[in-house]
């Protein structure tokens, strides 16, 4: 049975009341329109639906407003929030009179990835396991509970001040400042509003494995099995929006901002990657760490595409204050099989079927459908160019003496250094027309706003620093 057709018989056996058509802006926010069911047939999956794509930042203006959406059959679920049975749908975005993609679409991106590799005869399928880490916090707005200090006193306190100790007596089963990582529950405070949210992504059809307490306090991880590109991004897309919803539903809030507390780790969203050629696994082979040829140069590519990548992969002004020494994320461009302090880590296993290479700067700020892409194309460029990476790096990468340190290259320091750097190295982007100039021209626009914003903006830590002065 087609897609279509599914898509229909699941309206119908469900009795939906609305069809929710998603689709993702530059930035990587998931935006909607709610539509009543009596207007989707079968002409509505192939003819798609008309919106003002003028509203969203870094697309058209005003004066070529009107664009298309086009759902794609095989992403529907039923959305496990609304109180009226509703149907989702996510959407490419296509030129109104020619049907084309919208050069500026993330997800039509995406797809464009995918056929491109195909066409490169390298590979023909693309699989990633991103991990997105985040934080979850009190909402002010239900802010009753005894339990409270845990979350809005350390988000704040911490935030603001080098030694964010909770302060005060006996915290009987409440975890300390940094006492979350591990322990069972009652000291993991989170794990039940953990497994709702898990529960929540099987039962909209993700594959998901596990749930846990990260390494920071109020910091945690949920497992999704890898999957193909597009199929990724979108499902990165349905964590975020599960994970807050639940989140919202217990008065909690969550947040994907790479470094929201000072001191402690921030959240990154590695990715896994391996191509696949003819039903077999191309990264397994017999050089380092069990990697082939092929997974070398494509690790050569990504670090040599590193810091255009940061534009893409840590595209928020916040994103580079994670991107510093001793909290698990990496600075340097290099690669190993053992330490977690350089940009790609070989993750360990035996079967090589499951042989990957693990991108770890990306953070989960990023818009996946975009950093996912950049990813793909970077790894491909690395292949088709022969690009070797260098020696693995498999001493800490920290405790070098400073010489050999400073030999290092380094991932970019702010959102600023990456865009320039995006504008001087694009081309491995626009091989096969994935990515276009148009596009990444108005991503970086759109870019430069928040950059501005930023460095324009007094920051209370300059207040600290010098209002005496
Ligand atoms: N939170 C760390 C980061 O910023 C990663 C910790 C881990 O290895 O899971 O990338
Ligand atoms: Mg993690
Ligand atoms: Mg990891």
């Amino acid at each position: 049975m087609s897609a279509v057709k599914k898509a229909l018989e699941l309206m119908k056996a469900e009795d939906v009341e609305y069809v929710d058509v998603r689709f993702t802006d530059p930035r990587g926010k998931l935006q909607h329109v709610t539509l009543v069911v009596d207007l989707i047939d079968e002409d509505f999956f192939e003819e798609g639906f008309m919106f003002d794509g003028s509203s969203i930042a870094g697309w058209k203006s005003i004066d070529q407003s009107d664009m298309k959406l086009i759902p794609d059959a095989t992403s529907v679920y039923i959305d496990p929030f609304y109180a009226e049975k509703t149907m989702c749908v996510h959407c490419n975005v296509v030129e109104p009179d020619t049907n084309e993609p919208y050069t500026r679409d993330p997800r039509s991106t995406a797809e464009k990835a995918e056929a491109y590799l195909k066409s490169s005869g390298i590979g023909d399928s693309f699989f990633c396991g991103p991990e997105a880490e985040f934080f979850i916090f009190d909402d002010v707005r239900y802010s009753v509970t005894p339990h409270k200090v845990s979350y809005q006193v350390d988000a704040e306190a911490a935030a603001w001040n080098t030694d964010a100790e909770i302060e005060g007596g006996n915290l009987a089963h409440r975890a300390n400042f940094k006492g979350g990582y591990f322990p069972v529950n009652p000291v993991d405070e989170a794990a039940d509003l953990r497994g709702e949210m898990l529960s929540t992504m099987k039962r909209i059809g993700m594959k998901v494995d596990k749930h846990h307490h990260e390494v920071a306090t109020c910091q945690h991880e949920l497992g999704m099995i890898f999957g193909t590109l597009t199929e990724q991004a979108d499902n990165i897309q349905k964590y975020k929006y599960v994970i807050h919803n639940v989140a919202a539903a217990y008065g909690k809030t969550v947040t994907f901002m790479p470094k929201p507390i000072k001191g402690d780790n921030g959240s990154g969203m590695h990715v896994n990657m391996s191509i696949w050629k003819d039903g077999k696994p191309l990264f397994a082979g017999d050089k380092y760490a069990d990697l082939s040829q092929e997974a070398l140069y494509f690790i050569g590519g990504i670090l040599k595409h590193a810091k255009a990548l940061n534009a893409l992969t840590n595209p928020t002004t916040n994103s580079y204050k994670r991107l510093i020494p001793g909290f698990e994320a990496p600075v340097l461009r290099a690669y190993s099989a053992r330490n977690r302090s350089g940009c790609v880590r070989i993750p360990w296993t035996e079967s090589p079927k499951a042989k990957r290479v693990e991108a770890r700067f990306p953070d989960p700020a990023a818009n996946p459908y975009l950093a996912f892409s950049a990813l793909l194309m970077a790894g491909l460029d690395g292949i088709k160019n022969k690009i070797d990476p260098g020696a693995p790096s498999d001493k800490d990468l920290y405790d070098l003496p400073p010489e050999e340190l400073a030999e290092i290259p380094t991932v970019c320091g702010s959102l600023r250094e990456a865009l320039t750097e995006l504008e001087a190295d694009m081309d491995f982007l626009l091989a096969g027309d994935v990515f276009t100039k148009d596009q990444i021209e108005g991503y970086i626009a759109l870019k430069w706003e928040e950059v501005y914003a930023f460095e324009h903006t007094p920051h209370p830590v300059e207040y600290q620093m010098y209002y005496s002065c």
